[in-house]
């Protein structure tokens, strides 16, 4: 049966996306996998963007929340100090920060990762005295102004209207494909004092990076960028909205490199449930905010708290699931290699859960992921040219689901390049 979709194009914006790749109407999910109108299951292998680490309507943060619901617990409360929010603010304490070593203050900056990398910026700046920062091709950061303006992607930078200053890119790990230096470009315009560049506040990088396309920076890579900006004063930022919460092992993305990064941001799977929340962590020092500087109405989703405690609490007082996630990625990596072994102009890459299978003939990609929608498997491509297919699946994801989601991605495979 076909699904009803009408109003769609007649009501909602052309701006729309996801919807236009995965033509049906969802009604239900479960872990992982998400039931569209007509009883249709399909494999859910994105994971609301890396929103759902944890599965969609896991029923322990489903108990957490119906129970915090039904006695009227707050839903809204701006920033004002709530039961929801201490418990959040102890378990960030107990479950993330003590067991790291790490001294973060923790700001609530609105409800989206855009937001968190928003405050990251006016933060770097307000502590520095200087305007610009360093961002890394292909990278991606957000769709509001000052994270746009760190974004490589030219079609997302063009939608912004107006020049996108402020911001100097570098090349990201990789770049040359092994064939310059690391870092030589970037320290070089930094001690040059003819070079044109003006001193940074910071520099702002994903791990692996995700909308990119499965960039993953190596840790050596990583610890070198940290190392020359502590040597000059520049402030690094790590932008963990969608590599972080455990997607490629860690909770923090940066841990496996043994970095501290100055400033964090978190969103996505933060939340645990799906809910939206954001947070920026920095160093205590850099704390230089005044009361009220930056602020906004969605600071305090307090039915997020609930459920990002649940998460953290449940998930993060042992490490059983960054190993299963490690042990996972492995399996996922094995047969995306399967796959890309058997036939020409494909090659793989990823950390933990979060990897990708590359097209030389970027277009092949599309296609894969609309015959595995088919086929009952959601993806999405990633990259410049859209020339990645991105698996993101739940960390709680099952060895049987991986495999029967894989395998219908190497029929799709084969099926497009047949
Ligand atoms: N940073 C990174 C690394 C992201 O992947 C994203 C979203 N894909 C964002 C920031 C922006 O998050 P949001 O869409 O919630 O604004």
């Amino acid at each position: 049966m076909q699904s009803d979709m009408s109003i769609f194009p007649r009501r909602e914006s052309e701006v729309r996306g996801y919807i236009r790749n995965w033509p049906t109407v969802f009604d239900t999910s479960k872990g992982s996998w998400i039931r569209d109108e007509n009883g249709r299951d399909y494999l859910d292998f994105f994971a609301g963007a890396g929103s759902l680490n944890y599965g969609h309507n896991n029923p322990i943060f489903k108990e957490a929340l119906i129970d915090y619901i039904s006695r009227d617990g707050i839903t809204h409360a701006l920033d004002m100090a709530t039961m929801a929010k201490r418990d959040f603010l102890g378990a960030i304490e107990d479950r993330l920060l003590t067991p790291r070593n790490l001294d973060y203050k923790v700001q609530f900056p609105g409800p989206t990762g855009t937001n968190a990398v928003e405050a990251a910026l006016k933060l770097a700046r307000k502590v520095t005295g200087r305007e610009s920062i360093i961002s890394f091709t292909n990278a991606f950061h957000g769709m509001t102004l000052g994270s746009l303006s760190v974004t490589g992607n030219s079609m997302k930078r063009a939608g912004a209207g107006i020049p996108l200053v402020h911001a100097t890119p570098m090349p990201f790990d990789n770049y040359f494909d092994g064939v310059s230096e690391d870092f030589h470009w970037f320290s070089r315009v930094l001690d040059d004092s003819g070079s044109g560049l003006n001193k940074p506040a910071a520099v702002i990088v994903e791990t692996v990076q995700g909308e990119g396309g499965i960039n993953v920076a190596r840790p050596e890579w990583l610890r070198a960028l940290a190392e020359l900006c502590a040597d000059r004063d520049i402030l690094m930022i790590v932008d963990d909205v969608q590599m972080g919460c455990g997607r490629t092992g860690g909770f923090f993305s940066f841990e496996e490199a043994g970095i501290t990064p100055d400033i964090v941001t978190l969103s996505k799977s933060i939340g645990g449930y799906g809910l939206p929340l954001a947070l920026t962590l920095f160093k205590s020092e850099l704390d230089v905010w005044t009361p009220g500087e930056h602020n906004g109405t969605f600071r305090g989703n307090n039915p997020a708290f609930i459920t990002a405690t649940a998460a953290l609490n449940t998930y993060w007082s042992d490490d059983v699931l960054e190993k299963d996630t490690l042990r996972k990625g492995e399996l996922v990596r094995e047969q995306l290699q399967n796959v890309a072994d058997t036939l020409p102009g494909l090659s793989t890459r990823g950390r933990g859960l979060a990897q990708g299978l590359r097209f030389e003939q970027a277009d092949y990609a599309a296609k894969v992921c609309r015959a595995a929608f088919e086929a009952g498997l959601l993806v999405e491509t990633s990259g410049p040219s859209d020339e990645v297919v991105k698996l993101l699946p739940a960390l709680t994801t099952t060895d049987e689901e991986l495999s029967h989601g894989l395998s219908i991605l190497a029929e799709s495979v084969a099926k497009v390049m047949a």
